[in-house]
């Protein structure tokens, strides 16, 4: 077989590509058709393709290159230990230098008492270990009957059976006979497109009092958690209203239930703080991380507990772990990443600089007749579309073509902005510069006009 490079022309690429390679959340025969875009290179915000076209990266990957492209110290940190130790396991009473040192680290970072560290290779993963941890949990406590796990439609937990199942994507739910018992979803807290005439507050408090109505219709005996994302990321950064995180606290304070905070996206710098638990006032029994943790370039998560959930862990054996558990090569680079976000302060800058200079600008973009509102926390934004502003309405066209038209213009204008049905999303590197921001709002705004146009054209809207 012929070597397969960067410098092969991008047809013979593509067509491979759609010979072998099955993608994730792709209509295969669509993307087979139309060509599958080729990356090659990336640096800082910018990602160059097969075509030598270039890209300023607002999506930083999937929600996960906090640390932005191309730093050197990471391939240097997986070299050395790959020559020193490249694998060996947690299992068994055994352990290794870089699984110490990461857990350490993680303890210290995270807030309050979340102290210990359970490894996995991914989100999904580390939402797994906490169905399977919080259920073994309430045994240990004598109280087999605290199974149900409580979470929110539109909620993204992972694409495992189990974390999808805690997910509240219904498009999900439809494909291989999920949700798997004793999981229970109740409303979100999305103002915008289900709020109708409450004000947000109202409507915040309304949301949040689901969770108490369902420990109560449950049985406060049958419910082991409820998990949450800070800020729903995949479903369309939804930042919830103000009064839906203490409501929702002082619920899981007043019964007996386990708080999970998922900070897959939220954690390591994402909400303009280390944790989107301190940027929401949340205090979480459980905390789910992953993408920021090695900011992507190796694949690491885990689930960060309570001395509490520790101390009654510890009193089992948790028949539990994953071969890649706390894999060694993935803690260092995952040290290292921790190691330059802190010393360089990048979670510092991104919170009290970028943030708030992001933030104004992202705000202009209410101004362009296609977008009924621009909504920001830290670094992750995301802007609705609409015909109407004062009504929010929805498009004629079928909910998502908006959003994938403006999609479409971005890439045609140097842009990666994700859309979550008629939502336009962001979430770049914490070290996207203000040249870059201005970049990002210039190509937006841009896109949005290519998008107004032909969905005006088009009559779809
Ligand atoms: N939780 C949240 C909040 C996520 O956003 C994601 C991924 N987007 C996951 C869990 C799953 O993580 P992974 O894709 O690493 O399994």
């Amino acid at each position: 077989m012929t070597s397969i490079t960067n410098h092969m022309p991008t047809a013979e690429l593509q067509a491979l590509d759609a010979a072998h390679h099955l993608h994730p959340f792709t209509h295969g025969s669509d993307l087979a058709k139309k060509g599958v875009r080729v990356i090659t290179r990336a640096s800082g915000s910018t990602l160059t393709d097969s075509e030598g076209n270039e890209f300023l990266d607002a999506m930083a990957g999937l929600w996960c290159v906090n640390l932005g492209y191309g730093r050197p110290e990471l391939a240097e940190a997986a070299a050395r230990q790959m020559k020193e130790l490249p694998y060996y396991n947690t299992f068994f009473q055994t352990t290794h230098v870089p699984a110490i040192a990461l857990s350490a680290r993680i303890a210290e970072l995270t807030p309050g008492d979340l102290n210990h560290v359970f490894f996995a290779s991914s989100g999904s993963e580390a939402n797994d270990t906490n169905m399977r941890l919080v259920r073994t949990y309430w045994e240990q406590k004598g109280k087999p009957s605290k199974k149900i796990i409580i979470s929110r439609k539109n909620a993204y937990h992972g694409s495992s059976m189990g974390s999808a199942s805690l997910g509240g994507m219904s498009a999900m739910h439809a494909q291989g006979g999920l949700p798997i018992p004793d999981v229970h979803h109740i409303e979100q807290p999305h103002w915008y497109a289900e709020g109708g005439d409450m004000s947000p507050e109202e409507f915040g408090l309304e949301r949040a009092r689901q969770l108490e109505q369902a420990i109560h219709d449950l049985g406060e005996d049958n419910v082991a958690a409820f998990i949450a994302e800070p800020i729903q990321g995949a479903g369309g950064v939804i930042i919830p209203p103000e009064t839906y995180w203490p409501e929702i606290q002082r619920i899981c304070d007043a019964h007996e239930i386990l708080l999970i905070a998922d900070e897959v996206i939220c954690g390591f710098g994402r909400t303009g703080k280390w944790f989107g638990s301190q940027t929401l006032d949340i205090r979480p029994d459980i905390m789910t991380i992953a993408k920021g943790l090695s900011s992507g370039y190796q694949p690491i998560g885990g689930s960060v507990v309570s001395d509490e959930v520790a101390r009654v862990m510890d009193e089992c054996e948790f028949a539990h772990g994953y071969t890649y558990s706390g894999h060694p090569v993935a803690c260092a680079v995952a040290l290292e990443n921790l190691r330059i976000l802190d010393e360089e302060g990048i979670v510092e800058r991104a919170g009290t600089e970028t943030a708030p200079y992001l933030k104004e600008k992202w705000e202009t973009l209410t101004d362009h007749p296609l977008v009924g509102e621009a909504r920001i926390a830290g670094l992750m934004g995301s802007i609705a579309l609409t015909p109407h502003k004062e009504s929010r309405a929805k498009f004629a066209a079928e909910a998502g073509t908006a959003g994938l038209i403006c999609r479409e213009a971005c890439f045609g204008n140097g842009l990666v902005m994700r859309h979550v049905g008629d939502r336009m999303v962001i979430s770049p590197p914490l070290v996207i510069t203000k040249d870059e921001v201005d970049t990002l709002i210039e190509r937006a705004w841009t896109a949005l006009d290519v998008a107004h146009k032909r969905l005006t054209d088009e009559g779809l809207m």
